[in-house]
């Protein structure tokens, strides 16, 4: 049964967990118990395909789904939209760095990896509640979750999605793959605003309870697609147990030996998924938070003092620009040995204050399997290029955080030579610009037109452009509203009448 890290509400199932979206009270749906992955399954990890891993762990929290349903959902999620067989392979590295590429879905981003499986889940959750409505998945977005979104719920029946993001505050490609998006169910906004601005606007319309009784009775019921669902959150866990088979099965690892895993974070979701495979037994001993010049993770880790109250950058990590993690919530919900009260108190002073201090116990738990570093623009640049010099794999800029943040924080501990799966969260050619500059030189991509950016990066590195970026500049613009941070219950209103 799933709980609510604010504690205000009674145990509800999966599907409802699901369905809802967020918790009444404010807070983050999280499992009661972590569920131990099946001991007999150990020694035949290495041999399991994605698939089935997807269905033995998934049938671990959908408490109130049938096998069938479940079937649907994986069956459904990971089939021919991914363009490799492993679904979620791995590109070694020199220095036993394991890279796992996690771009291979439709929209070339990590998010593929979750939202292909959420219309599954949330439709099914659906159907297991008494009066569904139809629902309306609102997202707010950096840029990569929109998209991935869109292409999970385009045409899904008796669902709408809205998704909003910050205009300006995205790249060319992401705007257009938006901005094209096919389907009468969805609808895309930019806001003047940032990123942060569009998921309090989001949070804010999820707490209006009159608005939402509004919507009830039109027969609509608002939802999230963003990983404060917990059907976003699920399916990330299996590719940690996919990554660490692949690993084993590939004579890396030996049985039981442990790995390091490092994460490019913004929202906090990936690396809360990696947090919860280790607490279900994968040998993870510690977990790297990548952080960019936003590095508001990184200084939390550090010294247990979360503050958004600074400056923010837009980074050549789009993604990663955020000052406020959402499924952090749910980590401090565990590191707090689910104490709701102290989550209830930090989070409202956050919200009131702008800041808060962890309890000194829970840092403590957090440093022995966490720590958090980051990379400046500079750096993420420059390792983008020195990657492709030494390795010749290109990284995207996100990635390029993850790779420089290990890298520093090799220079300053001793890890052992332990080997270290590192994210890949994006295809590079889609943020190709950055991508460019940091092989060729800084200014080397200035004044050329993102799309044949990705052309001569294509054509002098031999990398193919992913499929799903190809010829973007040649399809129908479909969507156009831009909107105020103030109008977006309005623009809300107006597209559901
Ligand atoms: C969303 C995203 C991230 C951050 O992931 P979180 O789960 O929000 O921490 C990193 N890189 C890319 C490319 C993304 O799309």
């Amino acid at each position: 049964m799933y709980i609510s890290t604010r504690g205000g509400t009674s145990p509800v199932s999966a599907s409802a967990a699901i369905y809802k979206g967020i918790a009444a009270d404010g807070g983050l749906f999280v499992p009661e118990e972590i569920q131990p992955f099946p001991e007999e399954l150990w020694d035949a990890l290495p041999e399991m395909s994605y698939r089935t891993l997807a269905k033995t762990i998934f049938s671990l929290y959908l408490d109130d789904f049938s096998e069938e349903e479940i079937d649907r959902v994986v069956g459904g999620a990971y089939g021919g939209q991914f363009d490799d067989e492993e679904i979620a392979p791995i590109h070694t590295l020199s220095g036993n760095r394991h890279i796992l590429e996690l771009w291979h879905g439709p929209t070339a981003a990590f998010k593929d990896m979750a939202l292909q499986a959420l219309p599954y889940l949330l439709t099914i959750s659906m159907e297991k509640q008494a009066g569904a409505k139809e629902v309306v998945i609102l997202v707010a977005t950096s840029g990569d979750t929109g998209k991935a979104a869109l292409e999970g719920f385009a045409d899904v029946p008796k669902t709408k999605i809205i998704v909003f993001y910050p205009n300006g505050g995205v790249s060319a490609i992401q705007r257009l793959q938006m901005a094209t998006q096919t389907g009468d169910n969805t609808f895309v906004v930019a806001l003047n605003g940032n990123f942060d601005d569009c998921q309090r606007g989001v949070k804010e319309i999820f707490a209006d309870a009159a608005f939402n009784a509004a919507l009830d009775e039109r027969g609509y019921r608002l939802s999230s697609a963003n990983s404060i669902n917990w059907g976003r959150l699920l399916p990330q866990i299996v590719y940690y147990f996919k990554a660490y088979a692949a690993l084993r099965r590939d004579g890396i690892v030996a049985a039981g030996e442990t790995i390091d895993v490092v994460v490019p974070t913004g929202n906090f979701g990936n690396i809360l998924a990696a947090c919860y495979a280790r607490e279900m037994g994968l040998p993870i001993r510690a977990l790297l938070c990548a952080s960019n010049k936003n590095k508001v993770l990184t200084d939390v880790l550090n010294d247990g003092r979360y503050d958004k109250r600074r400056e923010f950058y837009r980074t050549s990590s789009p993604s990663m620009d955020i000052l406020v993690s959402s499924n952090f919530e749910r980590f401090v919900f565990e590191v707090c040995g689910h104490d709701a009260e102290t989550v209830k108190r930090l989070f409202a002073a956050l919200d009131s204050e702008g800041h808060y201090q962890l309890p000194e116990a829970a840092l403590a738990r957090i440093k022995t399997f966490m720590a958090g570093e980051y990379a400046s623009e500079e750096e993420t640049l420059a390792a983008i290029g020195e990657t492709e010099r030494s390795d010749g794999y290109i990284l995207d800029p996100h990635t390029a955080v993850a790779v420089k943040a290990l890298a520093k924080y090799d220079a300053a501990h001793d890890r052992g030579g332990k080997a270290a799966v590192i994210d890949a969260t994006a295809n590079p050619f889609k943020f190709n610009k950055a991508v460019y500059e940091g092989i060729f030189g800084e200014g080397s991509a200035e004044g050329m037109d993102e799309f044949i950016v990705s052309k001569e990066l294509s054509a002098k590195t031999g990398m193919a452009i992913h499929r799903g970026l190809v010829d973007l500049d040649k399809k129908p613009v479909l969507h156009t509203k831009v909107a105020e941070k103030d109008e977006m219950k309005a623009v809300v209103a107006e597209i559901l009448k």
